[in-house]
């Protein structure tokens, strides 16, 4: 019914694509935008995987990020009851509604202009995407901390990308990104899709991967946990007891718990300032950071503290690298039970597009 050609322009600050689409009645052009991320998924073999395996039912309501042209969006539509697709570019929309319309499936759809990052969810049981790639990191977090509840999300996402997802402890692609999803979400590996499978051809080759939240999510606090995971994965590959040593993230920490804890002490830690002198307390001190004896003492004792922490818990010797999301939990309610905590207001989420910014990059 449609066919397409696509050749090179070269633009002054963009490279992008021109698609020829023909639909019954008219042609359209397209340019596809390289910074939106617009490679258009076109084989019809890959389509139809990613909607067989996403185990969609005729009641469902399906959420899609990104539909471009719509090529998933068809194939979504003749299963689901319902799709919600949001997507940020006009031009792109025009298409799908042309092509939705041409099918008579249009009263199934509905379709936000929007960037997807800063706007609410609507209710969904599934999310089933192919996005653009340069928001994956913000959107997975939208998707598995956000408010609304839902049964799976099968995402195209980079090779690579996927790969840290589904990494597990003691694996080199192990890192904050995974051990975050993994507190609320369970990640399964569905199937590798070659690059050649795009309009235009990206750099990269693709995975599929099918995102299922947890029935039982542990009862923490999500930004103070991230701020938790943020800290231990700075050097993942070292030991706790080495990455609490820094002297830098000490102060922080230990100014944190001043702004959280008793206004009226809250003078002593604040004189500090960085520069070029040894260091003489100990400290691991990258930075150069040095302080009044006052503060110095402080410093020690918060250290001491916190050793005392990591040494009970048996953790001074573990690398962050190696430890599964239950360990890092159990490490952080042993800092919280001392009153040591990882983010300044310890609340609830007021929106998913908070969400989404709290944990971008993941
Ligand atoms: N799903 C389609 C198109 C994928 S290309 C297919 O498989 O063929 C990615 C799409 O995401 C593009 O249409 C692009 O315009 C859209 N997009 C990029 N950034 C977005 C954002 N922040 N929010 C919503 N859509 C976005």
């Amino acid at each position: 019914m449609s066919t397409r050609r696509f050749h090179n322009v070269k633009d002054e600050d963009e490279e992008y694509h021109k698609v020829r689409r023909k639909t019954e009645n008219e042609e359209t052009h397209i340019y596809l935008l390289k910074s939106r991320g617009q490679h258009l998924l076109m084989n019809p073999r890959v389509l139809n995987s990613i909607v067989q395996k996403s185990n969609i039912l005729p009641t469902d309501t399906v959420l899609e990020i990104g539909p471009g042209t719509g090529n998933l969006t068809l194939k979504l539509l003749e299963v689901a009851q319902k799709v919600i697709a949001i997507e940020i570019d006009k031009r792109m929309i025009e298409i799908l509604h042309k092509r939705v319309s041409e099918r008579g499936l249009q009263d199934r759809l509905t379709v936000i202009c929007q960037d997807a990052l800063k706007t609410e969810f609507p209710q969904f049981d599934l999310m089933v995407a192919n996005i653009p790639y340069g928001i994956s990191s913000p959107l997975v977090a939208k998707l598995v901390f956000g408010k609304n509840s839902y049964r799976s999300g099968t995402l195209l996402l980079q090779k690579e990308f996927a790969r840290r997802l589904l990494a597990n402890p003691g694996e080199s692609e192990f890192n904050r990104l995974a051990v975050n999803v993994k507190l609320v979400a369970d990640v399964e590996f569905v199937m590798n899709v070659s690059k050649k499978n795009f309009l235009p051809c990206p750099k990269v080759d693709s995975s599929v991967v099918k995102i299922h939240p947890k029935a039982e999510i542990p009862e923490v606090d999500y930004k103070e946990w991230c701020a938790f995971t943020r800290t231990c994965f700075t050097k993942k590959n070292k030991t706790l007891g080495a990455i609490f040593k820094h002297k830098r993230m000490l102060v922080e920490l230990m100014k944190l718990q001043e702004t959280k804890g008793d206004e009226e002490n809250n003078t002593l830690y604040s004189d500090y300032h960085v520069n070029d002198t040894e260091d003489k307390d100990g400290l691991s001190n990258e930075d150069n950071v040095n302080f009044s004896s006052d503060v110095v003492k402080d410093l020690n004792l918060f250290r001491d503290i916190i050793n005392d922490i990591l040494r009970s818990g048996g953790f001074e010797d573990k690398r962050p690298s190696k430890l599964s999301h239950e360990e890092l939990l159990d490490l952080l309610s042993l800092f919280n039970r001392a009153r040591i905590h990882f983010h300044g207001q310890v609340k609830l989420m007021e929106s998913d597009a908070e969400l989404a910014s709290a944990f971008c990059p993941l």
